[in-house]
């Protein structure tokens, strides 16, 4: 299906210097409706707010999902990339089907991004900066009652963010939440949906203001074992495997993380997923055994942890700094993202030129 397209009559001049995360959008967004039961057409128009009813039922019950992507530019050839989409693409309908909203035609979905990222490619920037890619829908029928919606807006806004990293690495400081819940077996953890991050506002906001960067989430069932860190996963290096959490219906299925197992069995590690249990961690950072610990996640990539806090103690990673395998973890990715390696080209999608312009 084509996608029908009004330009922006007043674009706004692409801005230079920091991005900082998530406030510059592009002149233009996709957009498309979902009514009577279809999808209407597929739309590339100008960014700009919508017209909401006050009693549209995303505004109430929630009913929401979206996805977080990135593209990156190569200079060398002026082309634009994006990382793995067919799997954002997926797990965008994965989280549609849980929060009983319509999926979206993979192919189409490709078209729409590489359309718009196409028509906006001149507001790609430089490495170590990247394009933020943000698909979302909304359920936009007006109405109180509790149901699914029967109407909904698709749309993706795109826009430059900066390096996570440009400040330096600074290993993250985590403590491990004791009291709060992310996620129960049953529940809908493993869909991007809005709700699953305002419930964590308030315990990352309390860590934070305690002095750590963010907080470990631990199982709904025991709080025994880890799960992951809420916009991002975690895993655990040891001399002999890498330990992270499997994925069932309580963690989110990380594209990163799905990437770094990969690249670490490429390398011949032993990736084993299976529950890390949080006292065996802290035992073992004590006595050495645990050498690294890392977090991994589109916007940061592969970022050091140096600590983890638990039980109302410090518990330091190795000397406290960036290990070497999450270092070359970072660096190996990085080197795909921007299109300078030439490990899985599979996992690099260019965006085709020129059609749009
Ligand atoms: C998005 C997200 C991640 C990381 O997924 P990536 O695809 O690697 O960006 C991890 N946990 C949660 C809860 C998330 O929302």
């Amino acid at each position: 299906m084509d996608i029908k397209i009004t330009r922006n009559p007043n674009p706004a001049p692409i801005p230079a210097g920091d991005y900082g995360f998530g406030s510059i959008f592009t002149p233009h967004m996709f957009r498309m409706d979902y009514k009577d039961g279809a999808w209407g057409e597929p739309t590339i128009v100008p960014y700009g707010p919508f017209s909401l009813d006050p009693a549209a039922k995303v505004l109430h019950y929630g009913q929401e999902i979206f996805e977080g992507m990135k593209a990156y530019s190569k200079p060398e050839d002026n082309s634009v990339h994006m990382f793995r989409p067919d799997m954002n693409i997926k797990r965008f309908n994965t989280s549609a089907e849980r929060m009983c909203m319509p999926t979206v035609d993979e192919g189409l979905f490709l078209k729409g991004l590489e359309s718009l990222i196409d028509m906006d490619r001149g507001w790609v920037p430089e490495s170590p900066n990247a394009l933020y890619i943000r698909p979302t829908m909304i359920s936009t029928q007006v109405g109180l009652g509790v149901k699914a919606s029967t109407e909904y807006i698709f749309y993706i806004i795109i826009g430059p963010v900066g390096s996570y990293f440009s400040g330096g690495i600074s290993p993250l400081r985590l403590r491990v939440e004791e009291r709060f819940v992310r996620s129960a077996p049953g529940g809908v953890g493993y869909a991007k949906t809005g709700g699953n991050y305002a419930a964590s506002l308030l315990p990352i906001q309390m860590a934070q203001e305690d002095g750590f960067d963010q907080i470990v989430w631990l199982d709904a069932k025991e709080m025994k074992t880890v799960e992951e860190m809420g916009a991002m996963n975690i895993a655990f290096v040891y001399e002999d495997k890498i330990i992270t959490a499997p994925t069932g219906d309580t963690i989110l299925n990380g594209v990163t993380r799905d990437s770094v197992g990969v690249l670490l069995n490429d390398m011949g590690y032993n990736w084993v997923e299976e529950h890390p249990a949080i006292a065996d961690v802290c035992e073992d950072a004590r006595s050495g055994k645990l050498k690294e610990v890392l977090a991994c996640g589109t916007a940061a990539v592969v970022t050091p942890v140096g600590v983890i806090h638990y039980k109302g103690a410090d518990h330091q990673i190795g000397d406290g700094g960036e290990g070497t395998l999450t270092k070359k973890l970072r660096e190996t990715l990085t080197g795909i993202h921007t299109g300078g390696s030439e490990l899985h080209p599979e996992w690099v999608h260019k965006v085709p030129a020129g059609e749009n312009v």
